[in-house]
């Protein structure tokens, strides 16, 4: 039952998303006639904004209609063909890509128990000490070795061989595999602590664990997002405080009219890795701080990296982490209660050939873990969703609060290197964790065609007159 309602809230978003397509429309607005004109947009060809004239109510009316469609048409335009089909290859590789890792993870999981080498891992703990939650690191640190090495070469040649083949990494293998060595050691002090919570909540309610099992990962998850920016982040990336007072004053300009607490901006050294473009926004209220990588300070203008931090600000002002928080504690709601389901079927079935008691039983990890894989494969749709929504809030906001619709194209063409610019409405759908360029553009040029006022004031005055 609950996989049908599934499949048809499925059916039911995949319609939505399929009829989203954007209407091209410029309404003339009367209440624009009296305000002044506005200031030249930051000249960016082949859209120049239209020549203000002296009559403001003649100007609106003779102006030629900005074509929003057109304008997008012409920047997607702009792309060379050869640009277009490899980041096409590059972005289409990644759907294959989902796939090969559900894969592998699931065939692990099904190798782990098959051949009993989970259930080994558990006797070997057991038999070294009496502690449960002992027992649980004990079956915890092999178990996180033996998965990271047995999908490594998938690993190596997702996040390296591929990268380097489309241009994107900037590392050679040393530095790479010391990296990866870094976040396998991060997962094997963090990993353990988690499983030892979860495994702690499995013996307490080996009924009703999925309920509590979710608010671990709630609090994990909260956990996670404020130590990651103070103590992990630093383990693989310099920050710097942005000196250059041409970049760092517009951004702190935008973060106090949006009331974001501070008073530095900070530059990460991403080149080392990558030459992809990337800023955000992390921490809670005193640790919050601002960030941009050094490709996006040095490949970009700063009506784009003005439109790149005012998304990030998006980001921070309406509450995301808070929101993906709640969306994937639902998901894991679910999840966790589907498991239960599939868990107790297969161990009455499979249980003695495993060699796996219980829930509360490390050795039955394995199978916990394929049956949250297999939900949240399947979920691929909803997910990108969630995130590409909450992305699209933060496009919103930041064109409201950068007003620089030139400057996202162009940063949307820049992210266009690894995402595909035009995608089917339903490739989409399925696959895109954040807006498609096209979809950005076009966001970006409805704006530039309403042509909102700025609104006057007066700079002077503190207080009513
Ligand atoms: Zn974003």
């Amino acid at each position: 039952m609950k996989r049908l309602a599934f499949v048809l809230g499925l059916l039911i978003l995949a319609r939505t998303a399929l009829s989203q397509e954007p209407t091209a429309t410029l309404i003339p607005n009367p209440a624009h006639a009296n305000t002044p004109p506005l200031p030249p947009a930051v000249p960016s060809p082949p859209f120049a904004a239209p020549t203000p004239k002296a009559n403001a109510q003649a100007q609106f009316l003779l102006t030629p209609a900005f074509d929003p469609a057109a304008a997008t048409r012409e920047w997607l335009h702009s792309i060379p063909a050869d640009e277009k089909a490899k980041s096409d290859a590059y972005f289409e590789g990644g759907y294959w890509l989902i796939l090969w890792n559900f894969l592998i993870t699931a065939l692990i999981a099904l190798l782990l128990l098959a051949t009993r080498t989970s259930a080994r891992i558990r006797d070997f703990a057991e038999r070294t000490t009496r502690f449960k939650a002992m027992q649980v690191i004990i079956y915890a640190i092999p178990y996180i070795i033996l998965t990271a090495a047995l999908s490594f070469p998938l690993t190596v040649y997702e996040r390296y061989f591929r990268e380097h083949q489309y241009g994107m990494a900037t590392q050679t293998f040393g530095p790479w595999f010391a990296e990866q060595l870094k976040g396998l050691i991060i997962a094997l002090i963090l990993g353990p602590i988690f499983l030892v919570a979860l495994y702690a909540v499995f013996r307490a309610a080996p009924r009703t664990w999925w309920l509590w099992a979710t608010a671990v990962v709630v609090a994990g998850t909260f956990f996670f997002s404020f130590i990651f920016p103070l103590f992990i982040e630093p383990i693989f990336n310099k920050y710097t405080p942005l000196t250059d007072p041409k970049i760092r004053d517009p951004i702190l300009q935008l973060a106090r009219a949006n009331e974001i607490p501070v008073t530095k901006v900070f530059v990460v050294d991403a080149s080392r890795q990558t030459k992809r473009v990337s800023a955000n926004v992390a921490g809670f209220l005193n640790t919050t701080r601002i960030a941009l990588n050094d490709n996006l300070l040095n490949q970009c203008t700063l009506p784009e990296i003005r439109a790149v931090m005012a998304h990030e600000m998006g980001h921070y002002v309406l509450n995301h982490i808070v929101k993906l928080a709640l969306f994937s504690a639902l998901s894991f709601l679910v999840g966790f209660a589907l498991t239960k389901a599939a868990f107790d079927l297969l161990v009455r079935k499979y249980g003695s050939r495993w060699g796996v008691c219980d829930i509360a039983d490390p050795a039955g990890l394995p199978l916990i873990g394929l049956s949250i894989g297999i939900y949240f494969f399947l979920i691929t749709p909803l997910s990108n969703t969630s995130s590409r929504v909450i992305e699209c809030e933060a496009d919103i906001f930041g064109i409201n609060a950068a007003r620089e619709p030139d400057g996202m194209a162009k940063i949307a063409l820049k992210l266009g290197i690894y995402r595909k610019m035009e995608p089917t409405p339903l490739e989409e759908f399925v696959f895109f964790d954040h807006p498609s360029g096209r979809s950005r553009i076009r966001m970006a040029m409805d704006w530039k065609a309403a042509n909102l006022p700025n609104g006057t004031f007066d700079p002077s005055v503190g207080k009513p007159k």
